[in-house]
């Protein structure tokens, strides 16, 4: 397949990539590179059945952190207990597992606090997410996709170890 890139105009090659996850079904990653500026954009889309314009889970266990993210470019993700919105960003797609999704935001967190009272906030939420992630303390992850393409997927569903995390 071929697209236009939308930052130099050259026609570039559209890759798509059957990824399956266990118990849930396949999911198609679409990944764009234009060889002449080295433009990247990634993005996922699901079968019709699995669609969801909202996923919400609470995460209030280990095996929770365990469950499987998958984001489309159009998915907001939204943490109400730490105060975090992480807004989609055309051509970011992944497929993580809730603890991938909280190492994005303790990296954001960081680079937002620069002067003294942010960080401050930053080092509170930051401490949270570690309760969190020790099961100590429990969070609202909801994904809000107007495409339907992004998923929380329990561990329930599967073994772990039938599971490779990738940041795409
Ligand atoms: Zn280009």
């Amino acid at each position: 397949m071929k697209e236009t890139c939308p930052v130099c105009g050259a026609e570039s090659e559209l890759h798509c990539v059957p990824y399956k996850i266990p118990y849930f079904g396949e999911v198609m990653i679409f990944t764009a590179i234009c060889d002449s500026c080295g433009y990247h954009t990634t993005d996922v889309m699901m079968l019709a059945d699995q669609k969801q314009d909202r996923c919400e889970k609470v995460i209030a266990s280990p095996e929770d952190i365990d469950a499987v993210v998958i984001r489309s470019s159009f998915g907001t993700i939204e943490i109400p207990e730490l105060g975090v919105t992480v807004e989609p960003k055309r051509g970011d797609a992944f497929i993580t597992t809730v603890e991938g999704v909280l190492t994005r935001v303790e990296r954001v967190v960081r680079m937002l606090s620069k002067d003294a009272e942010s960080k401050q906030r930053a080092d509170e939420v930051l401490k949270q997410i570690e309760e969190i992630k020790l099961g100590n303390a429990q969070m609202t992850l909801i994904i809000d996709d107007p495409t339907g393409n992004s998923a929380i997927i329990s561990t329930e569903l599967f073994f772990k170890k039938d599971l490779i995390s990738t940041d795409l």
